[in-house]
């Protein structure tokens, strides 16, 4: 699970992020939706330990990580571009954070095998990333995440560099993973409808605070105001 409690950000005198609460429990699928500059990414970099919060706590499984280093806090982020090591294979790409955290090399072979299999990525794991597809790349940024087995999956607009067939392939992977592996996801988008279809609840963010939180059909039925319908795609 994750919780946050009046957690806010400010630079300097601009207010990104108003006192905000919001809990997540374990195994769910959320997905946050909002207008450019709201402060989508800022609450996920939050969590993920990236931003200091200006104010609150983040607890996740239950454990206040709000001053815990990124790596200690049992979770993982995929961001929009998918920085893989050009020159490390796809199997040395994902193994990277199990080698950094000096795991035995059983363990990463394991793990790297069970995180290639769950992405699809069995085939390729001696190539290159320039040797990949954008939706390859993707899925072993993807793949890279979850080597460690967080509890929770941060995406930050993992799929808008990809082209129109590609996002709805990897839709149904994200769906298929989520499945799969029981991990709570996070999951920012501008896509109406990735969110509609992956989330359990959709979180709509406007101009640095929280607009509205529901389930996907219950926000597209009855949205509290015009910013929330614009967010989803519903006529209101
Ligand atoms: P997008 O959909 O375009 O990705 P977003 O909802 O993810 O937008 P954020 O990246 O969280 O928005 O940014 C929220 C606001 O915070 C923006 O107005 C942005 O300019 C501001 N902001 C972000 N980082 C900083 C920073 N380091 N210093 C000052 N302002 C910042
Ligand atoms: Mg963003």
């Amino acid at each position: 699970s994750v919780v946050v409690e009046g957690l806010s950000k400010h630079f300097g005198s601009t207010i990104v992020l108003q006192p905000t609460d919001l809990s997540i429990e374990a195994g769910e699928f959320v997905v946050i939706v909002g207008p450019s500059g709201c402060g989508k990414s800022t609450l996920l970099r939050l969590i993920a330990g990236l931003e200091t919060p200006s104010s609150g706590c983040i607890r996740v499984d239950g454990r206040d990580v709000t001053d815990a280093a990124p790596a200690s806090r049992g979770l993982a982020m995929v961001f929009q571009s998918y920085a893989l090591y050009p020159h490390l294979t796809v199997a040395e790409n994902i193994a990277f954070p199990l080698r950094v955290a000096r795991r035995p090399k059983a363990e990463v072979e394991a793990r790297v095998a069970a995180a290639a299999g769950a992405l699809d990525l069995t085939a390729l794991l001696s190539r290159r990333p320039r040797a990949l597809s954008g939706g390859q790349r993707q899925r072993v940024s993807i793949a890279r995440a979850i080597v460690r087995e967080p509890s929770v999956l941060l995406l930050d607009e993992p799929l808008s560099n990809l082209d129109a067939e590609l996002r709805v392939r990897m839709r149904h992977e994200f769906a298929r993973l989520h499945a799969q592996l029981g991990i709570t996801m996070i999951y920012v988008t501008h896509d109406q409808l990735e969110a509609m279809t992956l989330a359990n609840r959709i979180v709509v963010m406007g101009a640095g605070r929280i607009e509205q939180v529901g389930e996907p059909i219950a926000l597209y039925e009855r949205p509290a105001t015009l910013a929330v319908a614009r967010a989803i795609g519903s006529p209101g």
